[in-house]
């Protein structure tokens, strides 16, 4: 797969990455394929830390990275294999990876072992992150013990080792303008999807149909898989915040909670939409989907540079709370109800997360001083306040297993957030228009 993101991109964020590292040799693997059933494979997908630096996609490779006065990418990858080739489809093989990757060098994955220990000696740094790949780590503790036992012939193992994640976070918690440009159309593209569903969904079917729509419509504008597994509850199940399994029939009376997004190249959207079964709400779905909304709007304009992390669950939470007291759901000041967490009854997750090339992205929420971080340009997060009723003696029956969220993926910029995800309808009215068949 080549990407929408230019090579030249993912060589400039090599660079990016090689100038902030002191002379060394950084080792960053993709992930390995894992077995489905018997021999089947899940569909691969490679680590995103591997693919921010190369835009490579094939299994078994690895980036290297010396970093110094020469600085080098090399990348060891599959050997061409022309019977492979006919059963599993197309390799690039080293030659070509090199001018088509903007490499230094390639070599096969083959010549890893005996290649990466010459490559490794005498380094005064290792940058590599222990514990995500476990045959990794193994291999490489084998080699450095190895290079230990060769400092009599003037071999040395790296002296320090760093981790390399840790770097990359940072790095990836700000999004270039290309990684920006596909975010932008990975949310467009589960926008349309939401519409489409908004379009289809009437009494009688089942949530798998619904769920259909969506992969058909992600699939369709070339987006390669959801982003994660699509959650379409409607009724009670919307008060199961990971409600997974899609196979109730949808009722007349009931709201619909979509949580779902696509992956594009290798880039996440998650959006999530309510919207009644039937296309009209009753007063008290609308009492509550107006009160998330205004919540959502209020989080969504503090997703501001200089604001801090948290400023959006704040302002959404500031809302909720006054709501929920003027329900008579919550007794007490908005700041009391807050304090106690009584609201929590009904709000019982935050507001966001990093969106990236993970759907929970990389990237750290505090500083090492245990403060919020602040929001900067470039980085991309999503909005979603909620709000869920279970049956309870304080709360009038005809709000009951009424669940609500409102999710858009929000990009903070110089001039105030971009909101990627606009395109997928949210207000009451746009959601009654769009669904009304007359
Ligand atoms: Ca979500």
């Amino acid at each position: 797969m080549m990407t929408n993101i230019s090579i030249q991109a993912f060589k400039q964020t090599r660079l990016r990455l090689l100038q902030q590292l002191s002379p060394g040799i950084a080792i960053i693997p993709t992930a390995p394929e894992v077995v489905r059933n018997r021999d089947s494979h899940y569909p691969y997908r490679f680590d995103s830390y591997f693919y921010y630096l190369t835009g490579f996609t094939e299994p078994e490779s690895v980036l290297v990275l010396i970093a110094g006065k020469q600085p080098k990418s090399i990348l060891f990858c599959r050997e061409k294999n022309l019977e492979k080739e006919i059963w599993d489809g197309f390799r690039y093989g080293p030659e070509a990876a090199l001018t088509s990757f903007e490499m230094d060098e390639t070599y096969s994955i083959h010549e890893l072992d005996r290649l990466l220990p010459e490559l490794m000696a005498n380094q005064q740094n290792l940058y590599y992150s222990w514990g995500a790949y476990p045959q990794w780590d193994e291999k490489l503790t084998g080699m450095i013990n190895h290079l230990r036992s060769q400092s009599r012939l003037g071999m040395h193992a790296p002296a320090q080792t760093q981790d390399i994640y840790q770097i990359l976070d940072e790095m990836r918690l700000i999004k270039s303008a290309d990684e920006q440009a596909v975010m932008r159309r990975s949310a467009s593209i589960a926008a349309m999807a939401h519409q489409r569903a908004m379009n289809f969904t009437r009494p009688g079917l089942f949530e798998y149909e619904v769920e259909a729509e969506f992969l058909h419509e992600f699939r369709r504008h070339g987006a390669q898989s959801p982003a994660y597994g699509s959650i379409v509850a409607g009724g009670a199940n919307a008060c199961t915040l990971h409600y997974h399994a899609n196979n109730c029939e949808l009722k007349s009376g009931d709201l619909l909670l979509i949580d779902a997004g696509c992956e594009l190249d290798g880039y996440a959207s998650d959006i999530t939409r309510t919207f009644p079964v039937n296309g009209k709400f009753s007063p008290a779905q609308k009492a509550v989907y107006e009160l998330v909304l205004a919540s959502q709007y209020a989080a969504i304009d503090s997703v501001r540079v200089g604001q801090h992390w948290n400023a959006p669950h704040e302002a959404a939470l500031q809302i909720l709370v006054q709501g929920f007291k003027d329900f008579g759901w919550c007794h007490g000041s908005v700041e009391s109800i807050i304090e106690s967490g009584s609201y929590r009854q009904f709000y019982m997750h935050r507001t966001g997360h990093w969106l990236g090339l993970d759907v929970h992205d990389a990237g750290e929420y505090k500083t090492a001083a245990g403060d919020w971080r602040n929001l900067e340009a470039g980085m991309v997060t999503t909005v979603e306040p909620g709000c869920y009723i279970r049956p309870a003696d304080n709360v009038a029956e005809e709000f009951w297993n009424i669940g609500v969220r409102i999710e858009d993926d929000v990009l903070v910029q110089q001039n105030g957030p971009e909101v990627l995800s606009a395109a997928a309808p949210k207000s009451v009215q746009q959601i009654e228009d769009l669904m009304r068949n007359d």
